[in-house]
């Protein structure tokens, strides 16, 4: 059977290399760097192996990138890509632009099982784990299409990424290798709705990233009403893992709290946070609530808090000698900002001639 090639680890390629193309294993060295480095994907445009080695590699490996189906540009530079792949699953990925750096945002699952009452990947749906070259592909199609390299992955796009760890981590192994991508360690960043084993396995991981946990709420009451996952892994065993994180790589996590007014924007809940997260030395992102382009029946609908209600939010955290920061919008107005990724098939991209 032809090998995916993109679902192979740097060790798996010299093995590949030596036992089926029964070439020396410095070839994978070649190979990875026509693949990772100038997104050549076709063996024929690997110039530097022979032509019998082309030959092997295209009959015994293929490299499949998922299919481009959309894309959008918003007025911010942000642009949106909506993938499809094997089975008709598709996904959305976004690349944002600070200055000349391009962060990609890439999905790691086929809508989310978590079902976050404010996040519309959440109230889609769900459908599978992507395969580990379906997270390649879409960091690897989003730089050649943009013909340059991208600076930094995030994995805050559909999916919660710790759900499907074992091809979220081999991603991360390819894109982190040096003779793979070669992507700097302080470039990848996993957000997570807090998976507590998982925050203990990536405290472990060989390749040091950078964390996000998504918090929202500073006790188990409101955090379960938002995030069912509370349910499963409450404040005490998140709190416990993050310590044991903290501890183990002495990185600084980032938590993420998105402000809904009225629901957990009030002050109070500011010195909560301070309480819960004490000694733990983090660095909170304020994202101001982004509501989906359309609500599943049933939800709850919920507002953005305003300006003045996240300042008094913030000045409480300030007080505390918390660290912030308000995150800026990004693509909003093509619905690419955080929490409104929501292609399953019945995507606004279908029937829509917007891009
Ligand atoms: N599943 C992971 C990563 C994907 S979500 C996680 O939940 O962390 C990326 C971020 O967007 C998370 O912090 C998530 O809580 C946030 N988010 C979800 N819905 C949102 C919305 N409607 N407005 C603003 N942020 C949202
Ligand atoms: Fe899933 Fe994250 Fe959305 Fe929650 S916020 S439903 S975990 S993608």
């Amino acid at each position: 059977m032809e090998m995916d090639a993109l679902s192979l680890s740097y060790e798996e390629w010299k093995t590949f290399v030596t036992d089926v193309l029964k070439e020396p294993r410095f070839r994978a060295d070649q190979i990875c760097g026509w693949v990772y480095a100038k997104k050549v994907f076709e063996a024929s445009g690997m110039t530097n192996l022979s032509k019998s080695l082309r030959d092997k590699l295209t009959s015994e490996s293929f490299i499949k990138t998922p299919i481009q189906v959309g894309e959008k540009k918003s007025k911010d530079g942000t642009r949106k890509f909506l993938w499809q792949m094997d089975d008709a699953c598709r996904v959305e990925s976004v690349l944002m632009n600070h200055g000349s750096h391009t962060t990609a945002c890439v999905s790691s699952q086929a809508g989310c099982p978590l079902a976050c009452t404010f996040c519309a990947t959440g109230q889609a749906g769900y459908a599978r784990n992507l395969t580990t070259s379906e997270i390649l592909g879409q960091f690897l199609t989003m730089e050649r299409r943009m013909g340059r390299d991208i600076n930094n992955i995030v994995f805050m796009g559909m999916g919660e990424p710790l759900l499907n760890e074992e091809n979220v981590l081999k991603s991360i192994r390819a894109l982190s290798n040096e003779k793979m991508r070669n992507l700097g360690a302080r470039h990848i960043t996993i957000s997570t709705s807090g998976i507590a084993p998982g925050i203990r396995d990536l405290a472990d991981f060989e390749v040091p990233l950078r964390l996000s946990v998504s918090l929202h709420a500073p006790n188990d009451a409101l955090r379960s009403r938002l995030m069912p996952i509370n349910k499963r892994y409450p404040l005490s065993a998140l709190v416990e893992a993050m310590k044991y994180y903290k501890n183990r790589t002495c990185e600084r996590i980032t938590i993420e709290y998105v402000m809904i007014d009225g629901v957990n924007d009030d002050p109070q809940l500011a010195f909560e946070m301070a309480a819960l997260l004490d000694g733990l030395d983090v660095y909170v992102n304020i994202i101001p609530y982004n509501p989906p382009l359309a609500i599943s029946q049933g939800a709850p609908v919920y507002a953005r808090s305003s300006d003045a209600k996240i300042k008094e939010f913030c000045a409480a955290l300030g007080g505390l000698s918390i660290e912030f920061e308000i995150r800026r919008e990004r693509g909003a107005d093509i619905a690419a900002a955080c929490g409104q990724l929501a292609a399953m098939g019945r995507s606004s991209f279908i029937g829509s001639a917007h891009y």
